[in-house]
């Protein structure tokens, strides 16, 4: 009967809009207890739009947008996409290198281009002037993220990127925490934006500004304290987490690379369809004892 109800309990998952990828991945779900959750394309939809483009003094808003946008055409995220929507006509860009987790460089006309974290600016020896950094300060107040653009050993602007909170996270969120399970929200992101955007669907547990490798230490702390974890995830910085939690959760709207490492995928990218695998997995296992 054991595995007759494992069959019954994934095709009805596929029913719910989640693909289950062995009968096995039930057990493990019913065990979990602490939700680790991506921000930006799980929590908010990871549609990000430019909101505001911010010049450093002397600068022309129209040529920080267009630098920092040609860079970012090679790019595939989320904030690459924002920045560079609707620019025609942009420069060549040479040696282009993405920075996971920390934004972009490449060439225009021989000059390097950098766009990312205030901080990865700082770290290649830029000047970021004290108005560059109120920007910056000002954007996340408004809960957007505050994305650099520099040359010549110099910051130049500051491009506010805004994402939408999907709207079913937070009854998501409140039913997860109905099932007994603790939700943390895990993110590159800055933290102003993090807690923003926590508070907004009801997590207290915070880990921001984290490097793609810092969201696998994360997973393994949070194992080491004696949690059974599940990883909601969309991005390919996600997948090595994905992997390292008792369960991984791929959002269906999310990259392969992210599906690939997942034990479960949420087919329409809805969190409400982890809290429907949490029961299902109960019940499931609840009829075969
Ligand atoms: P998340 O965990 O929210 O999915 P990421 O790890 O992808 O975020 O990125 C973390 C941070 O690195 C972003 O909030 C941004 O500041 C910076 N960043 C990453 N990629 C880019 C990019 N292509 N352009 C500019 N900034 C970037
Ligand atoms: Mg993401």
């Amino acid at each position: 009967a054991t595995p007759t109800a494992l069959l019954v309990g994934t095709g009805r998952g596929a029913q719910l809009g989640i693909l289950i990828k062995g009968a096995e991945v039930l057990e493990q779900t019913r065990r979990v207890d602490t939700i680790v959750l991506d921000k930006t394309g799980t929590v908010t939809e990871g549609r990000m739009t430019l909101a505001a483009t911010v010049p450093a003094r002397g600068q022309d808003p129209d040529e920080v947008r267009r630098l920092a946008a040609a860079v970012e055409s090679a790019s595939e995220h989320p904030i690459a996409a924002a920045i560079a929507a609707g620019q025609t006509g942009l420069p060549p860009v040479t040696n282009f290198t993405n920075l996971e987790g920390l934004g972009v460089r490449g060439e225009v006309a021989g000059r390097e281009i950098v766009v990312g974290r205030p901080g990865l600016l700082r770290e290649r020896g830029y000047d970021v002037p004290a108005e560059v950094e109120e920007a910056c300060a000002a954007a996340e107040a408004q809960g957007r993220t505050a994305v650099v653009a520099g040359w010549d050993g110099e910051a130049r602007g500051v491009l506010a990127v805004a994402d939408r909170i999907r709207p079913t996270s937070a009854d998501a969120i409140a039913r997860l925490k109905r099932l007994g399970l603790h939700p943390v929200l895990l993110t590159g992101d800055n933290e102003t934006v993090a807690r923003a955007v926590a508070a907004e669907v009801g997590i207290d547990d915070v880990i921001a500004g984290v490097l793609p490798a810092g969201k696998v230490d994360a997973v393994k702390q949070l194992q080491a304290r004696g949690r059974v974890v599940a990883m909601a995830g969309d991005g390919v910085n996600d997948a090595a987490a994905l992997a390292q939690a008792d369960l991984g959760l791929a959002m269906g709207t999310g990259t392969d690379v992210a599906i690939e490492a997942a034990d479960l995928t949420l087919v329409r990218g809805d969190l409400a369809a982890a809290a429907d695998a949490i029961r299902l997995s109960r019940r499931t296992l609840a009829i075969i004892k």
